[in-house]
């Protein structure tokens, strides 16, 4: 059985995060996988003025992209519509979920397989159809994996990254009728094909996410490294597409672009090794293809962010992972301990929009603010900026909450109280003064169990002496310098 959906991940943020960083295999795991991906990105761009460049014009697209984004929307609808392909507006992750269930009563489907899509992730799609009697198969061996060991990826584009080669050995031999423990790599990718290729011929819907949405073409971009992703799109009756309503791209000359930025950030690839443009059914005269090809566009929480000037950057992503690879603190705990579906920094700057701030502010906590992640993103979402800002909409009084969901619902009286005394202290140098002057003699009193501070470090205790009392001092040098004169 897969996943249910996650909807209230701060509450036990600090516990999984404690969990994952004791797990010392976890975190050597992690160390190692991000360190070999980002060496493959940095080979991918030895010139650093390419790079620059290319990152300006795909910012640039995806900018635009978003700026006449509901232009785009109706443009791709009548454009996806003429080419045979459904359009399907979803604006929750149920009304989601119903749409392909009605999709799959209409055509009496028993079972459906997936290439990967973290928008079906996101609204818990696989958990749906199978608590509706689906046989429902992830065929991206990643996503099988998961799927095998009832997990949640932990990774955007690397679901199973988490996992070492012996954990997958053992998985396999334990839910596999008639395999044997091996951690022959490729005989594990073997045993996994041979499993996924006798469900292909059988299956009755094929379901699949999309990278880009093209309005002027109507074209549905997907790429994958498999062919599994070509499979699910062909084989079967039925391909379900499933997208966030801001995959759109108005041309097919802007997927050139974010596609050559695509693989060099996620995997270090120059290029994928499938790369699909579905443009409608079946036509008469074609030897393959699906019978009726449909297009889910999901909101979920999309429209907040799109209506907020500044959190807009959130909705450029382009799902490449690269912030993920390069994030210390994701590397340090793994995907799990985000709870979401969406780890790390992009995860903590798209899920208070999805599932309200309320429900997901630790995360934005879950950072340094190094700015790694805003320095290797390809299409230049300044994600540290965002995340100071998500702190601060959880933390606002209601005379200063943002009308975003769940804005306001960390606020905490006492905090603010402090930092209202503290920016009166900042503000007034004699009251400055007087207060570091008292707690200099008062300094036996400082507590030693400090909260959360002291769990990893000493206790703030005030110096003996200020700061401005010590320059005041001659220097003992220059005595020692004038008494030698
Ligand atoms: S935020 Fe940027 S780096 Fe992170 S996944 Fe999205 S596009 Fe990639």
């Amino acid at each position: 059985m897969s996943h249910p959906i996650q909807l209230h991940p701060s509450a036990d943020f600090i516990a999984r995060t404690r969990a994952a960083t004791a797990d010392k295999d976890l975190r050597k795991g992690f160390r190692g996988a991000m360190d070999f991906l980002q060496a493959k990105r940095a080979a991918q761009f030895p010139d650093p003025v390419e790079l620059e460049t290319l990152r300006d014009l795909g910012a640039a697209i995806r900018r635009h992209s978003l700026a006449c984004l509901p232009d785009l929307l109706e443009q791709l609808e009548g454009r996806l519509t003429a080419n045979g392909i459904q359009v399907h507006w979803a604006e929750t992750p149920d009304e989601a979920n119903a749409i392909v269930l009605d999709i799959v009563r209409r055509r009496q489907a028993k079972s459906v397989i997936k290439g990967k899509s973290m928008v079906s992730e996101e609204v818990a799609m696989n958990h749906v159809l199978e608590a509706a009697g689906l046989e429902v198969l992830e065929s991206d061996m990643g996503e099988y994996i998961v799927q095998l060991a009832g997990e949640a990826p932990s990774h955007i584009i690397m679901p199973a990254i988490h996992k070492s080669k012996q954990q997958i050995a053992a998985l396999f031999a334990a839910k596999l009728p008639g395999v044997a423990y091996t951690e022959d790599v490729d005989e594990l990718i073997r045993i996994g094909r041979d499993v996924l290729r006798r469900k292909f011929a059988a299956a009755d819907i094929g379901l699949s996410g999309v990278n880009f949405a093209v309005a002027e073409t109507g074209t549905l971009f997907l790429v994958e490294n498999e062919g599994n992703g070509r499979m699910c799109t062909t084989v079967p009756k039925v391909h379900v597409a499933i997208t966030g309503i801001e995959k759109v791209v108005a041309k097919l000359e802007h997927v050139a672009v974010l596609n050559t930025l695509l693989p060099r950030s996620a995997t270090g690839q120059a290029v994928e090794t499938y790369q699909n443009f579905i443009s409608g059914p079946r036509k008469p005269d074609e030897l393959d293809g699906p019978e009726e090809v449909h297009l889910i566009l999901l909101d979920n929480g999309r429209t907040q962010a799109y209506a907020d000037r500044e959190f807009r950057a959130t909705l450029q992503c382009i799902r490449c992972g690269a912030c993920m690879n390069h994030c210390p603190v994701y590397a340090r705990i793994g995907g799990h301990a985000y709870g979401t579906t969406y780890p790390g920094p992009i995860g903590a700057i798209i899920s208070p929009h999805l599932l309200g701030i309320g429900a997901t502010h630790a995360l934005a906590t879950a950072s340094t603010l190094c700015g790694a992640c805003a320095e290797v993103c390809p299409v230049r979402i300044p994600i540290p900026q965002l995340l100071i800002r998500l702190r601060n909409e959880a933390q606002a009084d209601s005379a200063h909450a943002s009308a975003l969901r769940g804005a306001g619902e960390s606020h905490s009286v006492l905090g603010s109280l402090i930092f209202r005394a503290w920016a009166l202290l900042y503000a007034h140098p004699a009251f400055y003064r007087m207060a570091t002057w008292l707690m200099s003699r008062l300094r036996v009193l400082a507590p030693a169990r400090q909260g959360a501070w002291t769990q990893m470090r000493t206790p703030l205790i005030p110096a003996r002496r200020r700061l401005r009392d010590l320059l005041r001092e001659p220097r003992r040098d220059a005595a020692r310098d004038s008494t030698v004169a």
